[in-house]
C-alpha cells in the first residue's frame, strides 16, 4: 500500500489490500478473455459482488458497505481499475448511480429500487445522461440543462418522460436507470429532473449494443428510447434546483472516480514495461538498463505518481466538505476534472510509450498493453472529454458563460 502514501488511512488498507488480492489471483490471469466475451466480464462482476463491491458506497441503513473516505473510495477504484477499467466502472456504478438519491435523503428510491443492489448478489445498474445530439450538453455547467431534450412531464403522481440517451454504461442490461431530464428547457438548472426508472416499464427500450475500440464487452453501451415513460413522482431524486446541484455533484465524482480508473490502468502498464524491459537485451544489456530507455521509463513513473498524487489530494478535499465545499460547485469540479484530464493524458501517454519500449511485443494481445491502451482512450473521452474537462478546470479559479 506504499503508493497512497500518506494519504491512505489505517483502517483503510485491509480492504485495499483484499481488492488488490482479488485483482491479482481473478481479474489478472483472464484480461485477455474480458475483451472476448460478456460471460468471462460476468463471472468477475458476480466474484466482486460476492465479496462487497457491488454494495460498496450504498448506505449501511440498506445493506450496503459504507466507505471509509472518498480517498479510501478512490483507491479502491485504482486498485480494480488496475485489471480492468470496464469492470471497475460497472462494478462501482451502483454508487455512482444511487449517490444523489443517498445524499437528497429519497426514501422512496433507497427502498425499492436501491436495496436489490445492497446484497451479494449481482445486479447491474446505468446513469444515463448523453444524448445524442451532443454528449457534453447536461455535463455542461454553463448549459444548466437548457439544452438537454429528455422531458420530463407530471402528469397526477406520475413523470412521463419521452427522449433518448445515448451510449450509457449498462444500458439494456441494467435494471435501474438513472435519468437526466428537464421539466422545461427554458428553466434552465430550476428544470433538471435526475428521475430513476426500473427497466421493464411500457415505453423504455433499447437499441444494440454498440462494437467498440476498448471496454469491448466490461462496459455494454446502447441506445435508450423514452416514450411516455411513466414512473412514481417519489422518483425523482429531489426537485427543482436541488436536483442541479446532485447531479453536477455525481458528474464531479465520477471525473474523479474515472481519474482513479485512469491512473490504476497506467499503473499496470508501467509495471509490465519495467518487467518486459528487464528481460530484453540490445547491446548486451537489458533495454530498461540503457539511460535513453531508463530516462522514457521515469518520465512514465513520474506521471503516473503525479496523477495519483492529484487525485488523491483532490480526494482529500472531498472528505473536507466543511473546507472546500460541494464537490458540485466550481472549486471541487475544477479540481476534480483537471485530476481526470491529466491522469488520462498520462493512461494514454503511458501505454504509447510502453508499447514503443516494448517494441512489437507491446503491439500484440499476449502482454496486454495493447488492450490497456484500448480501454483507458474511453476515460478520457467521456464525461465531457478532456475539452470540457479544460473548461470546467478553468472554471475552477475564474467565471466561464
Ligand atoms: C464506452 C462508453 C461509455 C459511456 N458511458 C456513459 C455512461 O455511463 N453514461 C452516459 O450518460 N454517457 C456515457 N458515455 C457517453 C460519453 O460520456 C459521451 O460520449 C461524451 O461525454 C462525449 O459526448 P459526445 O460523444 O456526444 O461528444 P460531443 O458532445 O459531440 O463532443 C464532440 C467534441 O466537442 C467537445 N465538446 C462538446 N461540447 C463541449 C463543450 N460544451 N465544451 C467543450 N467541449 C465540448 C467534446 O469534448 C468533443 O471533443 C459513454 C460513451 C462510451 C463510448
Amino acid at each position: 500500500m506504499k503508493r497512497y502514501g500518506t494519504f491512505v488511512a489505517e483502517e483503510s488498507k485491509m480492504l485495499l489490500q483484499s481488492v488488490r488480492d482479488f485483482v491479482d489471483r481473478e481479474i489478472m490471469p483472464v484480461r485477455i478473455k474480458l475483451d472476448e466475451s460478456r460471460e468471462a466480464c460476468e463471472e468477475i462482476m458476480r466474484k466482486l459482488a460476492a465479496m462487497g463491491m457491488q454494495k460498496y458506497g450504498l448506505s449501511p441503513k440498506y445493506g450496503g458497505l459504507p466507505i471509509g473516505s472518498i480517498v479510501e473510495y478512490c483507491a479502491v477504484c485504482e486498485e480494480i481499475a488496475r485489471g480492468d477499467s470496464g469492470v471497475a466502472t460497472e462494478i462501482t456504478c451502483p454508487e455512482w448511480l444511487f449517490g444523489p438519491a443517498m445524499r437528497a435523503r429519497n426514501k422512496v428510491v433507497m427502498e425499492k429500487l436501491m436495496v436489490p443492489f445492497c446484497s451479494e448478489e449481482r445486479h447491474v445498474a446505468c446513469f444515463a445522461l448523453t444524448e445524442p445530439e451532443g454528449g457534453c450538453n447536461g455535463e455542461d455547467g454553463t448549459q444548466r440543462g437548457k439544452t438537454l431534450r429528455t422531458i420530463a412531464k407530471r402528469d397526477g403522481d406520475e413523470w412521463v418522460i419521452n427522449g433518448g440517451k445515448r451510449w450509457p454504461g449498462g444500458a439494456s442490461i441494467a435494471e435501474v436507470y438513472g435519468v437526466l431530464c428537464t421539466t422545461d428547457p427554458s428553466l434552465g438548472e430550476e428544470g433538471v429532473a435526475m428521475i430513476y426508472v426500473p427497466n421493464g416499464v411500457p415505453g423504455l427500450t433499447f437499441g444494440k449494443p454498440e462494437n467498440k475500440m476498448g471496454m469491448r464487452y466490461s462496459d455494454v453501451n446502447a441506445d435508450i428510447y423514452f416514450d411516455n415513460v411513466r414512473v412514481p413522482v417519489q422518483y425523482r431524486c429531489s426537485g427543482p434546483g436541488d436536483d442541479w446541484k446532485l447531479f453536477r455533484a455525481a458528474l464531479s465524482f465520477g471525473r474523479l472516480s474515472s481519474a482513479a480508473f485512469a491512473t490504476g490502468q497506467a499503473q499496470t502498464v508501467l509495471e509490465i514495461v519495467i518487467n518486459y524491459t528487464g528481460t530484453r537485451f540490445y547491446k548486451g544489456k537489458a533495454v530498461r538498463e540503457h539511460t535513453l530507455q531508463a530516462a522514457m521509463i521515469a518520465d512514465m513513473a513520474i506521471a503516473v505518481e503525479s496523477a495519483r498524487y492529484y487525485y488523491l489530494s483532490v480526494a482529500s478535499m472531498f472528505d473536507d466538505r466543511k473546507q472546500f465545499g460541494d464537490p458540485g460547485d466550481s472549486y471541487l469540479m475544477g479540481k476534480a476534472s483537471g485530476a481526470k484530464v491529466y491522469a488520462c493524458d498520462v493512461a494514454e501517454m503511458v501505454c504509447n510509450r510502453g508499447m514503443e519500449l516494448m517494441g512489437a511485443y507491446g503491439y500484440i494481445k499476449e502482454f496486454n498493453v495493447e488492450k490497456y491502451l484500448r480501454d483507458c482512450k474511453i476515460l478520457q473521452l467521456w464525461e465531457g472529454g478532456g475539452q470540457l474537462g479544460r473548461i470546467e478546470a478553468a472554471a475552477g479559479y475564474y467565471e466561464i458563460n
